[in-house]
């Protein structure tokens, strides 16, 4: 077999023995179902997947267990059909002999599958729905990286890949999983590479396989005959199966050191993954089994085995014919790049292409590491063209700066550089403890800067807060000096008559309106006024009042709510979602109540215009009597004590203040007020219209207060005054005394309303009365 591509050697390198041949003398064999499987939510790269059943539940072999709990996580399904058993902390493959929460499954020996869904036709489905599958299928890098295949497919820029690298180069002494997969499953994998060329449509297909495998690469030529798809043979040099290694073996291209290979438009898939990938799109089945290689010489029969996820150790080592007493060290992976476990009892995850029970004479046991002497044999054999021996003195000092300037992150753990040591210095454990140390620094110093961006935003936060809450203050307080100035101004005007001589002033002010009137008919007339006439200034209609009203009200609450929104913006992002909202909400109906305000202005305006006729025109109406012109100027009276009760009832709303329910209050009262004189006001009219002049009918006398009336009427005026009074020193008060003035306002609000109520108590007692007198037979 001849390459077509031209093969570009890495630096570096070294030859192990291989050790291959013990494990492919016989074909991949399927171990019993065991009693027991362990899963652990953790087997890939990434957050670990959320466990979905409960212990008692009974589950069928591929149904999904846990859920992957983010973009890069993968799910977990079940091996078998069976009993959830325990979700509990249990050993996982690890150096360290960490635990973590697993699912354990109870196998019921049926073996019975979930319903599958297989899609034989995948070229009619949706690429990103194809890309799901293979997410929802758990399928990870086999390889030994274990970085979910569908996420490095998700994260790929389609108009960038221009090659794809099948990963068969294995160079790892004594594993031969993916050598066996390629002699038997070659089918498999080239139905993988069909699918992936359909969702990445890659320039060309560079498959890459050592010169050790001959066998398999045969096979995968053949397989691919009628394709495009190049099998490439590289030379056997360890570790040539590193994904960067193998695709500048094929390429000539080097992936950066801060960048993916996607980044350069190349993707690179391990045989084991690709074949996973056709299983779960032409079978419907997810990722429950591997290909895994158990070797060494404590085995009786080594060799390779579909092996379940889940199945412990100690189970497929009984199954290759384990030799316990022979056993020296049992090994996850290969001698170079794995660890030792310190028990048969871990689980087989989806990472473990390789158990090795070795014997003390195959792995006898390392001798005590001597002095650097600084031979430089690491640095020959590093295939990355790092500093090995700098790197060692810099973790030992656990100088971490250095350790990141001679990119320690670039070393890849192959373990080359410990091989050739001939001091037998352990330096690939130095490089991960190093690794380690830094991650935790970069953590904790990723901690405190949060938190210190937490504190500066909570300063700025309160220091705004703080800064409006005075700015408001301010505004409040110049307002409030701005009433003030205005009630005095009011004050040095002639003395207001008081509540308790209303009567009185009332008869003086209609006496003084009607001289007005006399004098402004007077000038109609030609003759010289006595006072001059005032200009009327045109009156909301009752529409337009009741509007303001409203409109007063949705400022004030905008007013407020974009306020509390300028507070929340920073620190609570959700919520200020919803004060948006309410915002154009307010914003919709303010403008809706212009436009209602508007309007009603419009009719009122015909009517102000007709008003303001020249007097001429006006001099045509009916002369009103004496007593007409009395009512129709307290009804004047009761439209400014009103149209003041509104004004005073917007300010409050606009500044926020708890005096507006007693305006609200006192506006109401002012309006039954106007009603009551609009309804005198209309009744004469109205007869006099319609009677002749010399029938006239003789005009409605108010009925006398009685004194008890009086007594309460006179009560009921004393207390809003209190309450009025209440309001004033609560619009000048300070912070301090705000509370206190706030609780007596209340206080003189609920006495006035039961002024009030014993006032209409009151008068309606006595028009009871004389009812029942006017009811009784005349004698
Ligand atoms: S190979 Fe070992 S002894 Fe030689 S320089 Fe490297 S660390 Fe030192
Ligand atoms: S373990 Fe790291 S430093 Fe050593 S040879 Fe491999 S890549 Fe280089």
């Amino acid at each position: 077999m001849s390459n077509l591509i031209t093969i570009h050697e890495f630096p570096g390198g070294v030859h192990p023995p291989e050790n291959k041949q013990q494990s492919t003398r016989t074909a991949i064999a399927t171990p019993p179902l065991s009693a027991e499987y362990v899963l652990p939510l953790n087997q890939h790269s990434g957050s670990p997947a959320q466990a979905l059943v409960k212990v008692g539940d009974s589950v069928l072999k591929g149904q999904l267990l846990a859920r992957a709990s983010g973009f890069v996580s993968a799910p977990v399904h079940a091996p078998t059909s069976g009993t959830i058993t325990a979700i509990e902390s249990r050993k996982v493959p690890h150096p360290s002999g960490l635990t973590e929460t697993c699912i354990v499954l109870a196998s019921d020996g049926e073996d019975r599958w979930c319903e599958l869904f297989p899609e034989p036709d995948y070229t009619t489905i949706d690429h990103q729905a194809l890309i799901r599958r293979i997410y929802d299928a758990g399928i990870v890098g086999l390889g030994g990286a274990g970085f979910p295949a569908a996420v490095k497919m998700a994260s790929r820029n389609e108009d960038k890949i221009h090659t794809l690298v099948v990963n068969g180069a294995e160079c790892e002494p004594y594993i031969t999983a993916d050598d066996m997969l390629m002699r038997e499953h070659a089918d498999r994998i080239v139905s993988g590479i069909d699918i992936l060329c359909h969702l990445l449509h890659p320039e060309q297909v560079l498959i890459g396989i050592e010169d050790n495998k001959p066998e398999a690469a045969k096979t995968m030529e053949r397989a691919c005959h009628d394709r495009a798809y190049q099998v490439v043979t590289v030379p056997t040099k360890y570790p040539s199966g590193d994904a960067q290694r193998l695709i500048y073996l094929l390429t000539g291209r080097e992936v950066p050191s801060d960048a993916r290979s996607v980044d350069i438009g190349i993707l690179c898939y391990n045989t084991g993954t690709i074949a996973a990938i056709h299983d779960a799109i032409i079978l419907g089945r997810p990722l429950i089994s591997r290909i895994t290689t158990l070797t060494g010489d404590a085995l009786a029969q080594p060799q390779n085995v579909e092996a379940r996820i889940g199945t412990p150790a100690k189970d497929l080592l009984a199954f290759a014919g384990l030799k316990q007493n022979e056993m020296n060290n049992l090994i996850l992976g290969g001698p170079m790049m794995g660890f030792t476990l310190d028990s048969t009892d871990i689980p087989v995850i989806k990472t473990t292409n390789c158990l090795m029970a070795g014997t003390a004479e195959e792995f006898p046991t390392a001798p005590p590491a001597r002095a650097c002497i600084r031979c430089g044999d690491c640095a020959v054999a590093c295939p990355v063209s790092l500093l090995p021996q700098q790197l060692y003195w810099h973790a030992k000092a656990a100088n971490n700066d250095q350790l990141q300037h001679h990119n320690l992150f670039d070393c890849i753990e192959c373990g080359a550089c410990s091989y050739v040591c001939p001091s037998t210095i352990p330096l690939v454990q130095y490089f991960r403890a190093g690794k380690d140390q830094i991650r935790l620094q970069q953590a904790k110093h990723e901690k405190a800067e949060q938190s210190k961006r937490r504190f500066e935003n909570r300063q700025q936060r309160l220091e705004r807060i703080a800064a409006e809450k005075e700015a408001k203050r301010k505004a409040n307080a110049e307002r409030a000096a701005q009433l003030k100035a205005a009630r005095e101004a009011e004050k040095s005007a002639p003395a207001k008559p008081s509540e308790t001589t209303i009567d009185a002033g009332k008869q003086d002010a209609i006496q003084a309106a009607i001289e007005r009137a006399k004098a402004r008919k007077q000038a109609a007339a030609g003759q010289p006024a006595s006072e001059p006439v005032r200009k009327a200034r045109p009156t909301l209609n009752p529409k337009q009042k009741e509007l303001k009203i409203q409109l007063s009200m949705i400022n004030a609450q905008l007013k407020k709510t974009e306020r509390t929104l300028a507070q929340l913006e920073d620190s609570e992002p959700e919520t200020t979602a919803k004060l948006r909202a309410d915002i154009d909400r307010l914003r919709e109906q303010q403008a809706q109540l212009q436009q209602d305000f508007d309007r009603a202005g419009d009719t009122n305006e015909s009517a102000i215009t007709s008003d303001a006729q020249p007097p001429a025109e006006k001099a045509s109406k009916p002369p009103l009597s004496d007593d007409q012109k009395k009512l129709k100027i307290e009804l004047a009276m009761a439209r400014a004590e009103l149209r003041k009760a509104e004004r005073s009832l917007a300010e409050a709303l606009e500044i926020d203040n708890d005096q507006t329910e007693a305006l609200k209050l006192k506006v109401e009262h002012c309006r039954q007020i106007l009603a009551e004189r609009e309804q005198a006001l209309a009744q004469p009219a109205t007869s006099e219209t319609t009677a002749p002049a010399d029938e006239k009918p003789a005009k409605p006398k108010r009925a006398p207060l009685s004194d008890a009336a009086k007594k309460h009427k006179i009560e009921s005026a004393m207390a809003w005054a209190k309450v009025k009074k209440a309001r004033r020193a609560l619009e000048n008060a300070s912070d301090d005394d705000r509370a206190a003035l706030e609780q007596a306002l209340k206080t003189a609000v609920s006495e006035a309303q039961q002024a009030d109520a014993a006032l209409s108590a009151c008068l309606e007692q006595e028009a009871a009365q004389k009812a029942s007198t006017n009811e009784l037979p005349k004698e």
